[in-house]
């Protein structure tokens, strides 16, 4: 595996700022839910958005947050069951609202780019 970098023109501190309002964005969905489900699923919609472009990936705790098929935001317990395939090294993910299942394998691979602590 190469290091891909080189071509990301954008500088790292957007891309921090990007990661930053995209799980407040998730933070913001989860405080709307109870109340505005809908509100909750264009807060998903606009992290998504951000994390594309500025080519930010959304971290793979707040992935199980979302369906990957109709993008609608999860919570696990109440619109969506989340299991751990320990056989398949994979998590899977589904969706009370269309009922696809998204499986996420776990990372192998561990990159910590950043030296920032929680
Ligand atoms: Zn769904």
């Amino acid at each position: 595996m190469s290091d891909k970098r080189g071509r990301s023109s954008r500088p790292g501190w957007q891309q921090e700022i990007a990661g930053e309002r995209i799980k407040l964005l998730f933070r913001q969905a989860e405080e709307e839910f109870s109340r505005h489900p809908e509100r909750s699923d264009s807060y998903v919609e606009l992290a998504r958005k951000i994390g594309m472009r500025y080519n930010v990936r959304i971290p793979k705790e707040l992935k199980v947050r979302f369906c990957g098929s109709c993008r609608g935001f999860l919570v696990p317990g109440v619109n969506s069951t989340v299991r751990s395939n320990s056989r398949s090294l994979s998590m899977e993910v589904k969706c009370h609202i269309c009922g696809e299942t998204t499986r996420m394998p776990y990372s192998k691979e561990k990159k910590n780019k950043t030296d920032a602590g929680e």
